[in-house]
């Protein structure tokens, strides 16, 4: 079982990413599971039709001795989604809901009854301390990727997670495999980029160009993989999808 968390500034484009990534996954023929580490609760969207599906959180507030399959939807494209939703605004921690919810599915052994080959965790990375640090500190990933533009505030929090890696990393956890840069387009983004990962002594595994066709498939609640499968941004996404697996495509 391959881990992977990737983590990122908010609104940088992970959830995107990262179920693009799982569809390409699935298509190539993995059991793929993905876990939305984030409050809003909005990673699989794209997998599940356009619709939030229940968090982990909810169905344990909301229904007593819930089962596994009350926690995990499978999507179309044989994803199992997971999230891990939120605590009710204003009572609670985010970052405690994470944990909260790792907890149960290990109880539950989801990964034994489902056995994916690949888990993928989306991270909201604005802040990599507490239930948001969990996937890299907790033994559940053991490989991070960091989704990136050129903007300044997102090689910021870039830094920050990188150096939250690194400091768990000493003490044998999770490492950081790379930068994945999502372009803004500003001017010389990839220097930009290529300078930060330089810093931070890491590279750049992908360039993933903005392309509009990314809303068209939101829209209609889908992943470029399955909404416009022979675009050249699905073959962005496959390209990743392989090169994360180190797979040929
Ligand atoms: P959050 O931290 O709020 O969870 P996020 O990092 O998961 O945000 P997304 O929700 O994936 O970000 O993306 C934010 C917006 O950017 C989305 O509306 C998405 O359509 C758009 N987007 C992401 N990547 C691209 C791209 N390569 N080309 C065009 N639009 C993109
Ligand atoms: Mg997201």
């Amino acid at each position: 079982m391959k881990k992977i968390a990737v983590y990122g500034k908010g609104g940088i484009g992970k959830s995107t990413t990262v179920s693009n990534m799982a569809a390409a996954m699935s298509a190539m023929g993995y059991t793929v599971m993905q876990i939305g580490c984030d409050p809003k609760a909005d990673s699989t969207r794209n997998l599940t039709g356009g619709k939030n599906i229940a968090t982990v959180l909810d169905t344990l507030r909301t229904k007593e001795n819930a089962a596994l399959e009350d926690f995990v939807v499978k999507s179309s494209s044989g994803v199992y989604c997971v999230e891990s939703g939120g605590p009710v605004p204003g009572v609670g921690c985010a970052g405690r809901g994470i944990i909260t919810a790792f907890e149960k599915l290990n109880e539950l052994h989801a990964y034994e009854v489902y056995a994916p080959d690949i888990v993928l965790y989306d991270v909201l990375g604005d802040v990599v301390c507490g239930g948001f640090a969990m996937p890299i500190r907790g033994g559940y990933a053991d490989e991070v990727y960091i989704v990136t533009s050129g903007e300044m505030m997102s090689l910021y929090a870039a830094s920050n997670i990188a150096h939250a890696v690194k400091s768990f990393g000493s003490r044998g956890y999770a490492s950081l495999k790379g930068l994945i840069l999502n372009a803004k387009n500003i001017l010389e983004e990839e220097a930009l980029v290529q300078r930060a990962a330089d810093e931070i002594g890491t590279k750049i595994i992908h360039k993933m160009p903005r392309n509009p066709i990314v809303q068209k498939a939101e829209e209609i609640g889908l992943t470029v993989v399955e909404a416009f499968p022979e675009s050249s941004m699905a073959e962005e996404y496959k390209a990743l999808a392989a090169r994360m697996l180190e797979v040929e495509q």
